[in-house]
This record gives structure tokens, sequence and C-alpha cells, in this order.
């Protein structure tokens, strides 16, 4: 019996030590008890752009507390200036008028491309500019061995295309006949069976 009565007097005792513990504080340490708070100045704790709203912010300052109330801050708007307009040309970029704003990047800026030179008679009708062709490789000739043909080039600053004529290849001769265009040929002296073509046709 006198040990069941020093067990409930060690868990007395240990319950009014816990309460007391309690009571100073030591159990609730992250939760202060209700109060009125004690809030602070606000200030900016996101800036507001011109577009876009910001916040500010007030805390309470009671040690422990993490209160705090948000309000926001209206956007600022654009601070908008504007540009004069450049026109377009056969060789350079234009714009038109546009605004910009002086705080950040927003424009109203638009690119217009150069137009490029438009050519009549080989004189820009646009600018004056008097164009002088430019010329690719030579492609496409169409002789044969039984005719002269022709080559031709593409200007590359415009659609001009410029041809002249070519002479005819040789005949593919395999015993007294070519074998291309089936005409019968003289045998060269020295045997061969191709025939040299022409000296390179001067451009
Ligand atoms: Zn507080
Ligand atoms: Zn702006
Ligand atoms: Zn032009
Ligand atoms: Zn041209
Ligand atoms: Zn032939």
């Amino acid at each position: 019996m006198k040990k069941v009565f020093s067990l409930i007097f060690c868990v007395i005792l240990f319950s009014a030590f816990a309460l007391a513990l309690s009571s100073c504080g030591l159990f609730n340490k992250n939760e202060p008890k209700e109060h009125a708070h004690t809030l602070g100045e606000w200030f900016v704790s996101v800036a507001p752009t011109c577009a876009e709203n910001g916040t500010q912010k007030r805390v309470c300052t009671s040690e422990g507390c993490t209160y705090y109330e948000t309000k926001s801050i209206i956007a600022t708007g654009h601070d908008l200036v504007s540009e004069k307009g450049v026109p377009n040309s056969c060789i350079s970029i234009g714009w038109n008028d546009y605004e910009k704003c002086t705080k950040c990047s927003y424009s109203t800026y638009e690119e217009i491309p150069a137009t490029g030179h438009v050519y009549n008679q080989d004189i820009c009708r646009n600018c004056g500019q008097e164009h002088i062709h430019s010329y690719g490789d030579w492609y496409g000739d169409t002789a044969t061995c039984s005719g002269t043909g022709l080559k031709y080039r593409k200007c590359v600053g415009c659609t001009h295309v410029e041809s002249t004529p070519t002479p005819a290849i040789a005949h593919k001769v395999d015993g007294g006949v070519c074998t291309v265009c089936h005409e019968e040929v003289e045998q060269e002296d020295n045997g061969d069976d191709i025939v040299l073509p022409p000296e390179i046709f001067e451009e």
C-alpha cells in the first residue's frame, strides 16, 4: 500500500512540474498568446513596375510574432515618349512613328524591311540606281554532237538571264559510227575513238 501511495505521489509531483514548466512558457515558445499586434511602418516588399502592381507590407514588432499585413501598390504605368518614323528604302529598313517607355523596354516600334530595288530597264524605278548585272556560273549547255547550242547564266541581283551560243561537242566514235547520234564519222588518223572537242568557246 505504501508503494502505491508513493507511485501516485510521484505522478502528482511530475504533473505539477510539467504544469509549472508550461506556464513559464518553455513548452509553448513558438506560440505566443494572443495580443494586440504592434504594427510597424509600411514598407515596399515588391516594387511596382510600369505594368504590374507591387506589394507593401507591415509586420508585428512583438518578439516571436509572425503576423503581417500586405496591400498592393498600383502599377506606375509607362512613361511614354514619341519617336519619329524613318521611311524604308530599297536598301535600308524603316519604321513608323512609335512610342517607347523611358522606364522599361515597352515599345510600339515595328521594323519595316527594305524593299529591294525594283528594276525597269536596268534602272531602279524607286531610287534610280542603275543595275549592273552580276552573273553566276554558266549552266544548261544545249550543244550536241550534231549541232551547236546555247548556255545560260543568271544575274544574282535580278531576274535577267543571259545566253550565248556554244559549239557542237565531239562525236563519240566507235567503229566509224557515233554512239550518240549514230552518224558515220571519219576516223582520225591517230586512231582515237574520241574526236577531241574544239577549243573552249570564248565567252
Ligand atoms: Zn503580433
Ligand atoms: Zn514602362
Ligand atoms: Zn532602288
Ligand atoms: Zn541583274
Ligand atoms: Zn554524234
